[in-house]
C-alpha cells in the first residue's frame, strides 16, 4: 500500500480505531473503506455483526483480517468500554436508536440511547485523552425559520431562511407532546457536552451531522431481514413497498424535502476527519448533498422509475398512496420540513464535495436491493399462499 498522506502532504500513521456502532449501516461502509484502502486498525463493538460478516469471516481469510476485531457488547453495561477506548488512538460513536418510527414510540430508549448511553464514551475519551468523532443528526436544526413564515410569503425563498449552518442556525423543536423531537434534543445535549469538554477540558473532538445518508445495507427490508411490522427509515420502507410490488405509502403528502448524499460519498468525508485531525478537531460538519433536494413525493416518483428500470419490472398504476402520520408512525409524530446542508465548513476545512447524483446514487442501491432480496421477496409472498 502507497504511503499516506494527509491534505498537508504529512505521514499519516496507522491508528487503532475503537468504532461503537461499527455493525451499523455507516459502521460496515466505514469498516470497509478502512480494511480495503488504510493500514488502520478497528476494534469494532456493536451488539450485532451481521453487516460486517463478510469483512470478519471466515476468520484469518482475508488481507485485513489481523486488522478488524468484533466485540459483541453493549455499551450501556458493558465494562470492557474503557479498555478498549484506552487501547485506541481515536474513538468513532455511531450507536444510536435513530429510526424516526422509534422516537415518538420509544421515547425513553431514543433520549437514553443518544444521550444517556453516550456519556460514558464522552468521559472516557475525555479522562483518557483520547480523541472522538461524534455522530450526532442534522435533526439538530430541527425546522427551518422558513416554515414559520406565511406560505406564500417570497421570504421562503431566500437561503437565509432555511440553509442549515453549523456555526450560525438555531435548532427549532416542536412542543414536548411531539416525542419526535425527543431524538433531536437529546443529541443537541450530547454535542453540548462534547463541545463543553474541549473547551473546558481540552479534548479532541469532531462532531458529524449527516443529512440522509442512503445506500446499501442501510436498515432492513421488514419480513425479510427484521420484523415484519418494523417501520426502517425512508429508503428501506420505499425498497420495501417496491419489492414487494405495492404502492409507496406518503406520510401527510409526501410533502417534506430531504437532500440525499451517496453514502460512499458521506464516508469519504469520515476518512478525511479521521486523518486529518488538525483540520477537523473542535469543527462541527454538516455532511450531505445539497444538490439531490427532493420532495419526499419526488423521492418516491424517482425510486419507483429507478426500480422498474433495474428489476424490467413495470411500474404499477398507481405507485403511491397518502398516509396520515398519525396512522403510520402514531401520535407525536412531527417532522422537519426541510433540511439543505450548507457546505462551506466542510469544504474549507477538508476540501470535501459529494458527488454522485440522486438518480445514480438510486440506481446503484436499487440494484443492491433488486438483487439481494427480490428472491427471498418472491418466496415470503409464495409461502403464506402455499400453507
Ligand atoms: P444504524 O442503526 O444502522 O447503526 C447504529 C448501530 O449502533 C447499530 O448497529 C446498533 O446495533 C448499534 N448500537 C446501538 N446501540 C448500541 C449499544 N447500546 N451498544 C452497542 N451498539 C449499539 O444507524 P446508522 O444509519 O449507521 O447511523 C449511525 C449514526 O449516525 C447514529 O448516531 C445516527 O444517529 C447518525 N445519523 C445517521 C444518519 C443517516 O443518514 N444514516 C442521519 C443522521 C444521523
Ligand atoms: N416517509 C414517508 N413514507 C415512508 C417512510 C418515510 O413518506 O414509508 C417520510 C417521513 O415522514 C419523512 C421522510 O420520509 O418526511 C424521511 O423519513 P426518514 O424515516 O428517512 O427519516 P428523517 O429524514 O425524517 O430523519
Amino acid at each position: 500500500m502507497a504511503a499516506r498522506v494527509d491534505l498537508d502532504g504529512k505521514p499519516i500513521k496507522p491508528l487503532t480505531i475503537c468504532m461503537i456502532g461499527a455493525g451499523g449501516f455507516i459502521g460496515s461502509h466505514l469498516c470497509e473503506k478502512l480494511m480495503a484502502e488504510t493500514p488502520h486498525k478497528v476494534l469494532g463493538l456493536d451488539v450485532y455483526s451481521d453487516k460486517i460478516k463478510h469483512l470478519l469471516e471466515p476468520a484469518g481469510a482475508h488481507p485485513w483480517s489481523d486488522r478488524i476485531q468484533f466485540h459483541r457488547l453493549n455499551i450501556k453495561n458493558d465494562s470492557r468500554l474503557e479498555g478498549l477506548i484506552k487501547m485506541s488512538d481515536l474513538t468513532i460513536n455511531l450507536a444510536a436508536i435513530c429510526t424516526p418510527a422509534d422516537y415518538n414510540t420509544r421515547p425513553l430508549d431514543t433520549i437514553y440511547s443518544n444521550f444517556i448511553d453516550a456519556l460514558p464514551v464522552v468521559k472516557y475519551c475525555s479522562e483518557n485523552n483520547k480523541r472522538l468523532i461524534h455522530f450526532s443528526t442534522c435533526e439538530v436544526y430541527g425546522k427551518t425559520i422558513g416554515s414559520f413564515l406565511p406560505k406564500d410569503s417570497p421570504l421562503r425563498k431566500e437561503p437565509e431562511y432555511f440553509v442549515l449552518k453549523e456555526d450560525e442556525s438555531p435548532c427549532i423543536f416542536g412542543p414536548i407532546e411531539k416525542q419526535r423531537w425527543s431524538y433531536a434534543c437529546a443529541k443537541q445535549l450530547i454535542e453540548r457536552l462534547i463541545y463543553a469538554e474541549g473547551a473546558e477540558n481540552g479534548m479532541e473532538f469532531t462532531i458529524v451531522r449527516p443529512f440522509n445518508w442512503i445506500g446499501p445495507r442501510m436498515d432492513f427490508i421488514p419480513g425479510i431481514d427484521g420484523p415484519s411490522e418494523g417501520v426502517p427509515r425512508v429508503l428501506a420502507c420505499f425498497s420495501n413497498n417496491l419489492l414487494r410490488h405495492e404502492p409507496l405509502k406518503l406520510v401527510d403528502g409526501g410533502v417534506s424535502q430531504r437532500t440525499f448524499v451517496y453514502i460512499k460519498d458521506a464516508i469519504e468525508a469520515v476518512m478525511l476527519m479521521i486523518e486529518n485531525p488538525a483540520r477537523a478537531n473542535g469543527h462541527i460538519f454538516n455532511v450531505g448533498n445539497p444538490n439531490n433536494e427532493v420532495t419526499v413525493r419526488q423521492l418516491a416518483e424517482m425510486m419507483t422509475d429507478v426500480y422498474s428500470k433495474v428489476s424490467g419490472e413495470p411500474s404499477l398504476e398507481e405507485p403511491t398512496v397518502d398516509v396520515s402520520s398519525q396512522e403510520f408512525y402514531g401520535v407525536g409524530y412531527d417532522d422537519s420540513d426541510k433540511r439543505i446542508p450548507d457546505m462551506t465548513i466542510i469544504n474549507k476545512q477538508l476540501g470535501w464535495d459529494p458527488k454522485t447524483s440522486l438518480w445514480d446514487l438510486l440506481e446503484s442501491t436499487l440494484t443492491y436491493q433488486h438483487r439481494t432480496y427480490a428472491e427471498a421477496m418472491k418466496q415470503a409472498i409464495a409461502k403464506p399462499a402455499a400453507n
